[in-house]
């Protein structure tokens, strides 16, 4: 099987009947990458910057994120690179910040509220991603974005430091895509509105799991209900897909469930077009794709979506693949 994999590392995503979709990567270092392009990823669909502030004891410079970037947009080589803006709280602290504890981590002060919050370290960031821009093909992504006034005010302010470091002589790429995760089911719900606004979505499902069956992800009593399959869990997957594709965008899915075996006949059936994963499931996933009928796909993913329980879809699921 490995021998068999190790073929496709420098062939497309296509499936039996032809139909494309990008196979990329999470990443949390720039050392990620050379696993990145061993197993050949179509690019980077989530680096998640929180690492380069994580492990020390005060935050990251502008110089020091820039160096990062930089390095991770020239390591793909023309590659997308989707970079996630600092996505700290929940169960990532950051102890020099010296935030109050929360009864309640993950609904608490977290990511983009942070960010929006504490503009200072916010800006830096998105000085050091626009000045990195112009090394490779940089996409920024903003994560748990809730309300479509979040995403305005957060464009908002990427928008006022692009202009001032135009202003001051940069060279910032002008082609630079600029997306949300979707993992709170109010904007899986609204994303007919957001697909308006947004270049593309990454849907975020170790969040929106969570959040839409209440049951946090790191707790397990109620690991029973962190369910990817669950009929509840596909419909918003398909509600994200399609409004992102009425609005001529593309959608992503950067969560666990994007390498999945069992998930990924469902995921191209509901057409999502690119899969970030562990830069190891990569080719076997593009192995598994290939041998799928994107239509037969599409038959089952409508099927599915009627269903009542998870365990039905497995179901369904194992019955069409085998
Ligand atoms: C997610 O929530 O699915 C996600 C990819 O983000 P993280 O796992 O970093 O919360
Ligand atoms: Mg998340």
């Amino acid at each position: 099987q490995k021998t068999e994999w190790a073929k496709l590392v420098n062939e497309k995503t296509v499936s039996a009947d032809d139909h494309h979709v990008e196979l990329a990567a999470n990443i949390g270092t720039p050392n990620d990458l050379k696993g990145v392009i061993e197993n050949g990823g179509d690019g980077v669909g989530l680096y998640r910057t929180e690492f380069l502030y994580m492990g020390r004891d005060q935050l990251p410079t502008e110089e020091e994120q820039f160096d990062a970037y930089k390095a991770v947009l020239e390591g793909m080589n023309g590659k997308p690179v989707v970079v996630r803006t600092l996505d700290i709280g929940g169960d990532k602290e950051l102890p020099y910040l010296q935030l109050p504890k929360e009864l309640n981590p993950f609904l608490g002060f977290r990511a983009i509220r942070l960010c929006l919050e504490e503009q200072d370290i916010f800006r830096t960031q998105l000085r050091a991603l626009l000045r990195a821009s112009r090394y490779g093909n940089l996409k920024i992504m903003f994560p748990m974005i809730a309300t479509l006034d979040e995403f305005r005010e957060a464009k908002a302010i990427l928008e006022d430091e692009k202009q001032k470091l135009i202003d001051s002589g940069q060279k910032i790429s002008d082609s630079i895509e600029l997306g949300i995760m979707v993992e709170i089911p109010s904007t899986a719900i609204l994303a007919d509105q957001f697909a308006k606004e947004v270049d593309f979505f990454s849907i975020g499902t170790n969040d929106l799991i969570q959040y839409t069956m209440a049951a946090d992800r790191m707790n397990q009593r109620v690991s029973y209900l962190y369910q990817p399959y669950s009929p509840s869990i596909l419909r918003l997957v398909k509600m994200v897909i399609d409004a992102a594709h009425a609005e001529g965008k593309w959608a992503g899915m950067c969560g666990e469930m994007a390498g999945d075996e069992t998930a990924i006949p469902l995921l191209l059936g509901l057409g999502l077009d690119e899969f970030s994963m562990s830069a190891t499931s990569i080719l076997k996933a593009r192995s598994q794709i290939k041998k799928l009928s994107k239509v037969e796909m599409e038959k089952l993913a409508k099927q599915v979506l009627n269903m009542q329980t998870t365990a039905q879809v497995i179901e369904a699921v194992n019955a069409a693949t085998k």
